[in-house]
């Protein structure tokens, strides 16, 4: 064996003996086995020393300084006495790869903090190959979480390429670990995450959702113990959309010729959606002078920080009570839009009161919702949901790792 020479160090049982620059600009070094150093069988492992055949083959290495590196290896077919002919097995490849392990250790240390595509620019590798790796590693890695201790879970919907298709996330409350994720959106979708679950449903307690899904009902089916609770996030964004830009627009139409007042009504749309405390005095005042001259949106304006008030209450039957003070008040604005959303809402309040006593953090939702958002436009343009669902357990890996 040739310890004498360091670069022996790197390629266990190959030695330097030669080195050739490319058109390129690349490097070649030529490789050759070390004299004494048995190779072993790629399937049993075992030193042979009959050579069936000799082939050679080019592996990248990762880059000397600032040339790209490859290896030109004498690969050996073996004669296994247990196997049969069998290539030999060389520790330091990647698998199958025509790269070595550094390499790929590389690249994945680096995509773990970059997109593919950079990552592959900056390697000079193939981005299948880089996000193969990434994905491997993230397989790996991901830890398998602990279903005994699941008790509170959040169920979530989000789009895949442009709306048109949906999947489900379904998130531990407590630890916000991203427990399961699949494609679509319907019971059948979900099933695959209780069977998983298996005999651990009967510990679930309560499950956070939004209205409209077909998430509860099975919820229904699979955990006898569970109470469906419907969270602050997806109803105050859902009165947003439904009531406060119904109401807006109906309201701008209905200014007729008076252009100022309309377009006023109209660019209002991002004050009246954002939350009060996230305002800037100068916008403070612009959204107090749109409710003050609108009385419509005034009131549903009101309707929307009250109804907040719901999730806060300090009791269920409070809870109830201010729903109740809610209905009314939202009956007597007359506005059909209001109407509309509170008859709905209606079916639902068992879900909103029964928050009161499973206080689930909303931020945690809305959170996920963002991050899968930057995942998304990280991942865009491969369009594999695998390694993106692969991407989002990463994000959540739990407070416990
Ligand atoms: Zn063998």
């Amino acid at each position: 064996m040739s310890e004498a020479n360091p670069l022996c160090l790197f390629w266990e049982g190959f030695e330097p003996a030669g080195w050739s620059a490319q058109a390129d600009g690349s490097l070649v070094v030529r490789l050759s086995a070390c004299a004494g150093h048995a190779p072993r069988c790629g399937g049993c492992r075992r030193s042979v020393s009959i050579v069936h055949e000799r082939n050679r083959r080019w592996i990248r290495e990762r880059d000397l300084i600032d040339r790209r590196l490859w290896l030109d290896v004498p690969v050996r077919r073996l004669r296994c006495g247990h196997c049969g002919v069998r290539t030999e097995h060389i520790p330091w490849l990647h698998g199958r790869r025509a790269l070595t392990g550094a390499l790929a250790r590389h690249a994945e240390t680096l995509a773990r903090l970059w997109p593919i595509r950079q990552v592959a620019d900056v390697l000079g590798l193939h981005w299948h190959t880089v996000k193969a790796l990434d994905a491997a590693r993230l397989e790996r890695e991901l830890p398998t979480p602990d279903r005994s201790r699941l008790r509170r879970l959040i169920m979530d919907e989000f789009a895949l390429h442009k709306g048109h298709r949906y999947a489900t996330v379904v998130a531990c409350a407590e630890t916000r670990q991203v427990l399961w994720v699949g494609e679509g959106r319907s019971r059948a979708a979900i099933r695959p995450f209780f069977e998983w679950l298996g005999s651990a449903c009967h510990h679930i307690e309560a499950v956070a959702m939004d209205m409209n899904t077909a998430f509860d009902l099975e919820v229904a089916a699979q955990c006898p113990n569970a109470v469906v609770v419907y969270d602050r996030f997806h109803v105050i964004a859902k009165f947003g959309r439904e009531v406060i830009d119904r109401v807006r627009v109906d309201q701008a139409n209905a200014m007729g010729r008076d252009r100022s007042a309309r377009r006023a009504v109209k660019r209002g749309r991002w004050l009246l959606l954002r939350n009060r405390q996230h305002l800037n005095a100068r916008q403070a005042v612009r959204l107090d002078e749109l409710l003050a001259a609108n009385a419509p949106l005034m009131q549903v304006y009101l309707l929307k920080t009250q109804l907040k008030e719901l999730w806060f209450a300090p009791s269920m039957t409070e809870a109830r009570q201010r729903w109740h003070d809610w209905y009314r008040l939202a009956l007597e604005t007359r506005l059909a839009p209001v109407i509309r959303f509170a008859n709905t809402l209606k079916r639902y309040v068992e879900g909103i009161v029964s928050s009161v006593n499973y206080r689930l953090n909303t931020s945690v939702l809305e959170g996920m919702n963002n991050r899968i958002k930057v995942i998304k436009r990280m991942a865009y343009g491969y369009r594999d949901s695998a390694y993106f669902f692969l991407k989002i357990r990463d994000a959540f890996p739990g407070n416990v790792r």
